[in-house]
């Protein structure tokens, strides 16, 4: 429910609105404590090179297991973290746990997270994610970072020290959501970015008979202009697939090459690969 305002501009409620303030309130509590009890887990989602079909990495996406609420999705509670200020200490507990997980990873495979523009307000932030990896020993050039456009509505000195700093250490640095934000070229071109992902919305578009696929391949142009390979997020169908592959060279992931599961799902899905791919070997993982 939207809270209404009254005629001072005040906030007031109706007695349903007192109940959801109460649920929210409750919501609140069980994150602080969820947070502390570890209820907060990764997710990987596998991107894979679209035009070889071969997996190149994963992206870390976090669920909520809460006793109470079942399993609930980032996009009901990192805007609660960020609102309660505890964004920056929910994300680095999984980017820990993800980098303690990648571990057990194929070498070369890639470990995608997200971060809120919140923790790019930070003037140590590039410091304390550098140490998560030095304490973890995962190569920096395979980690990879992806942030909104709305990081540019931040302190642009910071984030672009920020983004810098990472860069330098062999960090990519992922313009996510490509194409919904409402910045200029030219604000994009003043962040260090190194790929661009084009947002899911577009690429559903493309899986419908009769649109046209030209947005899709006009903001892959504009990806490409700008010099960044271009990974697309969200195919669900062959037909999506066929017109991503029709524009080059592109990263992909979707439900077509499967959901996002838990860190033992995705080693298991890792060895039944490589027992595919190499069936006289044993291999070791990890
Ligand atoms: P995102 O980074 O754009 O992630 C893609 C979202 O699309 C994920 O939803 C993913 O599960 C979903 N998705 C992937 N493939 C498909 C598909 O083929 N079809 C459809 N319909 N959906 C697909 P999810 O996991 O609910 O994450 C939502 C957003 O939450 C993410 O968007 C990301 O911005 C944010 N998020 C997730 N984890 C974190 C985190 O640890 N920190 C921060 N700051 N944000 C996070
Ligand atoms: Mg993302
Ligand atoms: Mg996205
Ligand atoms: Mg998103």
């Amino acid at each position: 429910h939207a809270k209404k305002h009254g005629r001072d501009g005040s906030a007031w409620f109706e007695p349903q609105m007192e109940s959801d303030a109460r649920f929210r309130s409750a919501l609140q509590t069980a994150l602080r404590h969820g947070i502390e009890r570890g209820e907060f887990i990764p997710y990987y989602e596998q991107q894979i090179d679209i035009q070889t079909g071969k997996l190149v990495g994963f992206e870390m996406l976090a669920r909520w297991k809460s006793p109470e609420f079942g399993i609930v999705g980032p996009d009901m509670f990192i805007p609660m973290a960020e609102e309660m200020g505890v964004i920056a200490e929910l994300s680095e507990r999984l980017i820990a746990q993800a980098l303690q997980d990648a571990r057990s990873w194929d070498d070369g495979l890639t470990l995608s997270v997200n971060i809120s523009p919140l923790q790019l307000r930070d003037p140590w932030f590039a410091h304390k994610l550098l140490r998560l990896l030095t304490e973890s020993g995962f190569p920096p050039q395979r980690f990879e970072i992806e942030i909104t456009e709305s990081c540019l509505h931040e302190n642009m000195g910071v984030v672009r020290a920020i983004l810098t700093s990472l860069k330098n250490q062999g960090v990519c640095i992922s313009l996510d959501d490509f194409g919904t934000g409402y910045s200029s070229l030219a604000q994009l071109r003043a962040l260090p970015f190194d790929r661009l992902k084009i947002d899911r919305s577009f690429v559903t578009e493309l899986a419908q008979a009769g649109t046209n696929a030209e947005l899709v391949s006009a903001i892959v142009a504009l990806g490409r202009g700008l010099g960044l390979p271009i990974v697309a997020e969200g195919i669900e169908t062959d037909e999506a697939l066929e017109a991503l592959r029709a524009l080059g060279e592109i990263k992909g992931q979707g439900y077509l090459y499967g959901r996002p599961e838990d860190a033992e799902a995705t080693l298991r899905r890792l060895m039944e690969q490589a027992a595919r791919e190499f069936p006289s070997e044993t291999r070791k993982v990890g």
